[in-house]
């Protein structure tokens, strides 16, 4: 045994001399072809080494909309990933809003992520719209969690839906002991540490359920986010023709990134640098529509899509906003 332990201490001292003697023949090396020095040594050319040195010295491409790393993410907006639906999670200092829940079949889905995110109640419940891949799978969220408000927007008669997933809806409201709270534009919820959210729409009655969608605006700090729902280009134009306050950095893109919303004089109003839009994996609908895409990258704003990047996670200190995860797909 003595033997063999000195066999591998001796074989120990000739791989560090041998590591050693490498680590030298490198350094001066490369300053031989740095500083012009001649120590008599070949040069050293690793292949790739330079592109490699470049891509560790540029700017992480991550950070778009922050040249710094955010330190205290005290405010957090998850986009799920939901498919060709759209559920959006906020995390503020001291409130927390659940904006939709997916479709039917993704509550079950929805909760388990917001208990992924230490998320045990919700302070406002926000159904954008009455379709299903908005308010789906809000029954079940409702049914599995305690929730302070439920917001929905107050619909024109004719377009209350007589569906069985709105109907679900205001059962479960209902068995929570809950009363709906009408979205009423200039209603400012108070999310603690100089959060808040201020509803903007819908301004007025619509003939279709799209455009009745609550639109919303997260403001914390300098930073800002305005969630639109599935809201088309007539409650759009309405929003800049009243001079809504819709300058905000990053935009929720209305619909999907369908062609019926993201117009261009609505973009220029809401002027973010960055966009995300839900939608699924080779949806049906085309979803976002190039259209858009093309709108977008026009105006410079960089576009995050949960059909690509999975859930997306802007983290903000008031500041800056960073992306924190992008890529980190939950849902097929
Ligand atoms: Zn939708």
């Amino acid at each position: 045994m003595a033997r063999f332990r000195r066999y591998r201490s001796g074989s120990g001292r000739v791989v560090f001399l041998l590591v050693l003697a490498v680590c030298g023949f490198f350094i001066l090396s490369s300053m031989q072809d740095k500083y012009g020095y001649d120590f008599g040594l070949p040069s050293l050319s690793l292949p790739g080494m330079e592109e490699l040195l470049d891509e560790l010295e540029a700017p992480s491409p991550d950070r778009p909309i922050s040249s710094q790393v955010v330190e205290r993410a005290d405010l957090k907006v998850h986009f799920l990933d939901v498919g060709q639906a759209e559920s959006i999670l906020i995390l503020a200092p001291e409130k927390t809003v659940l904006i939709d829940a997916g479709e039917n079949d993704q509550g079950d889905l929805v909760v388990r992520y917001l208990k992924e995110q230490g998320v045990s109640s919700i302070d406002l419940l926000i159904g954008t719209h009455p379709h299903s891949d908005h308010i789906g799978g809000m029954d079940i969220v409702l049914n599995k969690m305690p929730v302070e408000t439920v917001i929905l927007p107050i619909l024109p008669d004719d377009l209350i839906p007589t569906t069985v997933t709105f109907t679900d809806l205001l059962k479960a409201i209902d068995r929570a002991g809950l009363e709906i709270t009408p979205a009423l534009p200039g209603d400012v919820y108070d999310l603690g540490g100089g959060a808040g959210l201020t509803l903007l729409g819908p301004v007025r009655d619509y003939d279709n359920l799209n455009n009745m969608s609550v639109v919303a605006r997260l403001s914390f700090g300098s930073t800002s986010f305005l969630f639109t729902g599935d809201m088309e280009k007539e409650a759009e134009q309405d929003l800049v023709e009243q001079g809504a306050p819709l300058a905000s950095t990053v935009l929720s893109a209305g619909h999907h990134g369908s062609q019926t919303s993201s117009r261009k004089a609505f973009l220029e109003a809401v002027n973010p640098k960055l966009a995300v839009i839900s939608c699924g994996l080779d949806n049906s609908y085309g979803h976002p529509h190039r259209e858009v895409m093309e709108r977008l990258d026009a105006l410079g704003i960089r576009v995050l899509r949960t059909d690509l990047d999975g859930a997306v996670v802007l983290a903000s200190d008031g500041e800056n906003i960073e992306i924190q995860v992008a890529q980190n797909r939950i849902a097929a």
